[in-house]
């Protein structure tokens, strides 16, 4: 997947990623995760994108989530409350994805800083919120949508709940409506409680598990029809390494040209301190090795150059944790077999 994403944006830092050696002719370490027994590689340069590479995504995401359960347990812990309200507008497959996005991030400030929204920040004691930004497309095209977890300490009565729901359906749809959005009672805004959160937290970066099978519907013949739901960026991936079908690759063009420079996940102020959680970049996360692993072996430049050409990058790391690292590199053709008499 991440070579397909390197094939269809050629001039983005995808290209390097995990190719490149940090060091020009440096050499390339092998390790073994301690806990998942699965082989990595070390001393290679990563991008650190959390929208166009499969693999530094699955990474980021992870953390990510930790730092999100960490936040949100800490919370309700300390007896807290947390309600989710999920945004989203009407679209259609005509619509440009990069129309969409700005016009939504108008929505959103406008949605945040009415006055209306600062009232119910007071009555419901808001102590922090993390808006997390998602992007799907289905049979309707594009499908941007928010995710707004707000922490707060009072609680919400169950005969509260709806008139609550309303009051942010309205200012939601005055703030699309000034951005020339549009949004239906039925579909513009959700709202969740704490459990539908946790549950949503759990699943976090799981997009990246979702696996192809007969007993999913995930599978080709779906996506070429239109039956699923809706797909994952990621999931262009999957149709262009696997079927080489380039219709997705203008898509995916299209999304990572939209998104570039954009947040995955926002914090409100002082949210991170407040739980002693350390402020990291994803390219710092990208980059740190924090995984208990061994040290198997090291790969000279011409040996990964090898590797690289054809294509070998996954492969090499299969066969080692299947065979270890000598045989792998033997019957991958790197290494002479050594003669035993
Ligand atoms: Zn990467």
């Amino acid at each position: 997947m991440q070579a397909a994403a390197k094939y269809v944006l050629p001039n983005n830092r995808v290209g390097i990623c995990l190719r490149h050696q940090i060091q020009k002719y440096g050499d390339v370490d092998v390790y073994k995760h301690l806990k998942t027994q699965k082989a990595f590689y070390g001393g290679l340069m990563v991008c650190g994108s959390v929208w166009v590479c499969p693999v530094c995504a699955a990474k980021i995401s992870e953390r990510r989530r930790s730092e999100l359960k960490k936040v949100f347990r800490g919370h309700i812990d300390l007896g807290g409350e947390c309600t989710m309200l999920t945004l989203t507008f009407s679209h259609s497959n005509r619509d440009k994805l990069k129309d969409l996005l700005s016009s939504l991030s108008g929505a959103m400030q406008a949605f945040a800083k009415t006055e209306k929204f600062h009232f119910i920040r007071k009555e419901i004691g808001l102590i922090g919120s993390i808006r997390a930004f998602e992007i799907t497309y289905g049979s309707n095209g594009w499908h941007p949508h928010i995710h707004l977890l707000l922490l707060h300490d009072n609680e919400i009565e169950p005969w509260e709940r709806h008139d609550l729901e309303d009051r942010f359906y309205r200012m939601w749809s005055a703030a699309c409506e000034e951005n020339n959005l549009s949004c239906s009672r039925e579909h513009g805004l959700k709202m969740d409680d704490a459990k539908e959160a946790s549950t949503y937290i759990g699943k976090w970066g799981d997009l990246m598990d979702k696996q192809w099978g007969t007993d999913s519907e995930m599978t080709k013949a779906n996506i070429k029809r239109g039956r699923i739901g809706s797909l994952t960026p990621f999931d262009f991936l999957r149709v262009i390494a696997e079927d080489g079908d380039l219709e997705y690759a203008d898509r995916f063009k299209e999304y990572a040209l939209a998104v570039k420079g954009k947040h995955q996940l926002h914090w409100s102020r002082g949210l991170k301190q407040r739980f002693a959680v350390e402020e990291k970049t994803d390219e710092q996360i990208a980059t740190e090795k924090v995984e208990q692993a061994d040290w198997l072996g090291a790969l000279d430049w011409k040996d990964w150059r090898y590797i690289v050409q054809n294509k070998l990058r996954v492969r090499l790391l299969e066969q080692i944790e299947q065979d270890g690292f000598e045989d792998a590199l033997t019957n991958l053709g790197l290494r002479k077999v050594q003669q035993t008499k």
